[in-house]
């Protein structure tokens, strides 16, 4: 018997999409080249965190970040799920502003964020060096292990009935096929959630990989309790071209810190660029002068899936086929309401949030 539904991909996103789609009853087959949360998914940091670049990114990230927060007391020990909250740096009065009109857009989103003065920054943060100006708090957003997240949603799917074929490439993709080496496979609805190698299988996504490199310390639990990003990540994110580096340090559950971040557009070059790295740690070591002092166990890099506006491609292409790609550094985040946004267009129901700006077919500026 045909599947209903074939998803290709079985990174985040992936498999919540799969978990959906079984959830509503579809026979749903995920067919993934390597194995789940081999891409971007297991290289990730996990940071659930909402952004603001435009009124669609924050729509949904919010609503995500809310859907994963309501699922948190089901998931397993090993996501590592911790509502951390975030804390956006301010190094001037210039940036405290910023994170003044920030929190303001926020709390519009109904997403609960605060200042902090210096004093009160210093206080909670006594790893962070002297003489910054404050901070925005968004103490809702959250941590998890992505690859575990990634395990948890597949699972569920299969409970619901969902099959999944590992170790299989896809070759092409139509709006009802999907070929692998010697095998094509029919269904009523094919959906491309392939990461970086979704505009291979469709061309007219826009999809292209923007490198990242994170770097891990030995353990020193304590060191800090919230997610620490600078206020010029933003800035750094949105850069398309050339590369930047962002401080970004996240607290593990293990009293480990992943140290980020930093994007390239150099394809999909998998090599350490040792100057990145150095960059990105002084940067870090510039905000967290006891950084220095750690010991860096490994590092290592990932692709995210990007896009020339920022926004993930979330429904039906102009080839009939199913888009749920191009999330780049925000799929940890986004990925459950993703997979409800996609369940819904499929299905023909009124979205909980404004699709439009997702549609794959929509302008887009130049690359
Ligand atoms: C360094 C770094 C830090 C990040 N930090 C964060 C963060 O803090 N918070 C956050 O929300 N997001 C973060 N992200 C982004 C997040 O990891 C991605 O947006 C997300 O993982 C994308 O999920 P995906 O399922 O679309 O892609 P992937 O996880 O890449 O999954 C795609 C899957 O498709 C498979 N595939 C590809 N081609 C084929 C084919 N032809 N046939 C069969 N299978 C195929 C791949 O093997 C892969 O498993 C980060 C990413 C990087 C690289």
């Amino acid at each position: 018997v045909n599947p209903d539904v074939i998803v290709v991909g079985a990174g985040i996103v992936g498999a919540a999409v799969a978990d959906v789609l079984a959830a509503e009853g579809m026979k749903v087959l995920v067919v993934e080249r390597a194995f789940a949360a081999a891409g971007a998914t297991g290289a990730g940091m996990g940071h659930i965190v909402v952004l603001d670049d435009s009124p669609a990114q924050l729509a949904l990230c919010a609503w995500s970040r809310r859907l994963l927060l309501e699922l948190a007391p089901q998931l397993p020990d090993r996501c590592e799920t911790e509502r951390c909250g975030t804390l956006w740096v301010a190094e001037n009065d210039a940036q405290l502003e910023v994170a003044r009109t920030r929190a303001d857009v926020l709390a519009q989103a109904g997403v609960t964020a605060s200042l902090l003065d210096a004093r009160t920054l210093a206080d909670v943060e006594p790893a962070l060096r002297a003489g910054l100006a404050g901070a925005l708090l968004v103490p809702d957003d959250a941590v998890i292990y992505p690859p575990a997240l990634c395990a948890f949603l597949l699972q569920r799917a299969v409970r619901a009935g969902a099959s999944v074929l590992q170790a299989t490439a896809v070759r092409s993709l139509t709006a009802r096929t999907v070929t692998t080496d010697g095998r094509v496979l029919h269904a009523r609805f094919v959906v491309n959630a392939a990461g970086v190698g979704a505009a291979q299988l469709s061309p007219e996504l826009p999809v292209i990989p923007r490198k990242g490199h994170l770097v891990i310390t030995e353990r020193h639990p304590g060191t800090c309790r919230h997610q620490l990003v600078e206020l010029g990540y933003m800035q750094s994110a949105h850069a398309v071209t050339g590369s930047s580096v962002a401080f970004n340090v996240q607290p593990r559950r293990t009293g480990q810190l992943l140290i980020g971040s930093s994007r390239e557009r150099v394809g999909l070059d998998a090599s350490i660029n040792r100057d990145i790295i150095r960059t990105m740690l002084l940067r870090a070591i510039a905000f967290m002068p006891g950084l220095g002092e750690l010991t860096a166990l490994r590092s290592w890099v990932g692709f995210r899936p990007a896009t020339p506006d920022g926004l993930p491609c979330i429904g039906r292409t102009r080839t009939g086929v199913w888009a749920a790609a191009g999330h780049e550094g925000l799929g940890i985040t986004t990925a459950l309401a993703t997979a409800q946004l996609l369940a819904a267009l499929m299905l023909e129901r009124a979205t909980h949030i404004d699709a439009a700006p997702f549609a794959p077919d929509r302008a887009l500026p130049a690359a």
